[in-house]
């Protein structure tokens, strides 16, 4: 019997986007329960925390009842995976239990993963176990923490199974709050069948959701491409600000409205390391931490294709033309985003000439140097209130960084200003505690292996607050012993 909950669903895509998915029905599980329960989350949907929060809610998140007003879902979509098309995608794990209004009247998905097969599982059991789910509930509201656009985790739950993988695993249910799930995948997904039809509606749809500003410009669907590049720009530069390593840029894990989605491999660098790639699979650094942008770029282009025949319906060359121009911007707009942010985490009052100069001579100062990138910005906070001997101790060699230093420095004081004050301003903006590698592991061996969820409430405890200096949470500052080798990761299923 479905219940009764306050959730008052609106579900536009299964009313107006006929053609896109299909109706589907969650498997039943034995005995869920709710690991974590997301309230600030809740809240903020609108919807009564107590309420979901109790055997009923739990009863929802593990999709054993559905609340009156969804309309579970599968969305279709393809997708570029390492480079290679794959034509038949689709949530082959997930359901679309339909969208609600929240309290800043923005429409949110809301969306079980691991909730049963699905006539797109192609060779997938539908499933999801305890670590990946506890990951992505785990580093997704981190991102959030840090400011940083992602999907948000309202749950997680068991379900009381176990789940054939490379060992048995216990079974569990993620639900998934997202501003949509559209992706650049959905869009190939009608390209790749010459649908131009559907493009249309796709394109309106997320034009009226995500962009409502575009809906009466003559040129909208040029404008929407630009638009997706500006979220795209200013995402992959908050990420690499960070330090974060998706992993999986494949086009169909990447979104229109702009939000970080799909925590399989991710990690986060401790040295700074262009090259440095965490994914087992991704043997060709495809998708190293440094070649992100340039990623972002290549998928771009891939939405711009399934844009063509909208741009300019008579005359394709030119629209090819008018795309071609604007891709060609995104490596100039990324660095502009991306100096926006190295501007803040370095303090620096301009963005003329000299401050570009010290951006980039801060990274030839620490190439090669075993620089823990998270804990430099706080230690040139330090050195900013005049204490450098953090800072210089984070160096292989502290020569390479002095001379930088005296500049920044001089920088930093010119025209009088008050260097305390622009410490603390870095201080709001550089994070001491991040997703460190080791630790997610801990936490999620702890509750995979053993059902304890403490050590992952203690860290998402701590990944909430990811700024503010704790002296009892030391150990959640520090990197891997480096005696504890490369971090690799295993595409979550
Ligand atoms: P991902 O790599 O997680 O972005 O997923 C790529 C595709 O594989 C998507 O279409 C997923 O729905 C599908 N998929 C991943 N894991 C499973 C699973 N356990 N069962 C069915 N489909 C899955
Ligand atoms: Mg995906």
């Amino acid at each position: 019997m479905p219940f009764e909950t306050p959730i008052s669903f609106e579900n536009i895509y299964a009313l107006q986007m006929e053609g896109f998915y299909v109706p589907w029905e969650s498997a039943k599980v034995p005995s869920p329960r709710i690991i974590q329960f997301n309230e600030d989350l809740a809240k903020e949907l609108g919807l009564n925390e107590n309420d979901l929060n109790s055997e009923l809610g739990t009863e929802f998140f593990a999709g054993n009842e559905m609340p009156i007003g969804s309309s579970p879902l599968a969305q279709v979509y393809a997708g570029h995976q390492f480079g290679g098309f794959s034509p038949q995608l689709g949530d082959g794990r997930a359901l679309l239990v339909g969208e609600v209004i929240d309290q800043n009247n923005q429409r949110r998905d809301i969306q079980l993963k691991g909730s049963g097969p699905t006539p797109f599982s192609r060779r997938g059991d539908g499933k999801a176990v305890v670590a990946p789910v506890l990951r992505e509930y785990l580093i997704g509201e981190a991102m959030h923490a840090l400011g940083i656009p992602s999907t948000r985790a309202l749950a997680a739950v068991t379900t009381g199974e176990q789940i054939v993988r490379e060992e048995l695993e216990p079974g569990a249910i993620l639900t998934r709050v997202a501003s949509s799930h559209i992706r650049v995948g959905t869009f190939q997904f009608f390209a790749a069948r010459g649908d131009t039809e559907k493009i249309q509606k796709l394109a309106d749809y997320s034009i009226t959701r995500h962009y409502k500003e575009l809906e009466d410009y003559p040129e909208k669907y040029l404008e929407l491409l630009k638009a997706v590049m500006r979220k795209q720009a200013a995402l992959i530069s908050n990420w690499v600000a960070v330090g974060f390593v998706h992993g999986v840029m494949n086009t169909d894990n990447m979104t229109i409205s702009g939000e970080t989605i799909d925590y399989g491999p991710c990690a986060f660098i401790d040295d700074y390391n262009p090259q440095a790639v965490f994914s087992s699979i991704d043997e060709q650094a495809r998708y190293a931490f440094g070649n992100q942008p340039n990623i972002a770029q290549w998928n771009l282009a891939r939405f711009a294709e399934t844009l063509i025949p909208l741009i300019d319906p008579k005359d394709s060359d030119n629209a090819i033309k008018l795309a071609t121009d604007e891709l060609n911007q995104f490596p100039h707009l990324y660095q502009q985003y991306w100096l926006e942010e190295m501007q803040a985490k370095l303090g620096l009052l301009a963005l003329e000439d000299s401050e570009v100069d010290l951006i980039n001579g801060l990274y030839q100062a620490i190439e090669g140097q075993g620089v823990d990138y998270t804990k430099l910005f706080r230690r040139l906070a330090d050195a900013a209130r005049g204490d450098d001997e953090g800072l210089l101790g984070l160096f292989n060699d502290s020569s390479s960084i002095e001379t930088w230093l005296k500049n920044w420095l001089e920088q930093l004081s010119s025209n009088g200003n008050n260097l305390e004050k622009i410490a603390d301003k870095m201080d709001s903006v550089n994070p001491i505690y991040i997703p460190r590698n080791h630790l997610v592991e801990q936490a999620l061996q702890a509750a995979s292996k053993h059902a304890d969820y403490e050590p992952f409430k203690k860290f998402l405890s701590v990944l909430m607050h990811p700024y503010e200096k704790h002296d009892d949470l030391q150990a959640y500052e520090e990197p891997a012993s480096k005696e504890s080798g490369p971090y690799v990761t295993f595409c979550g299923t």
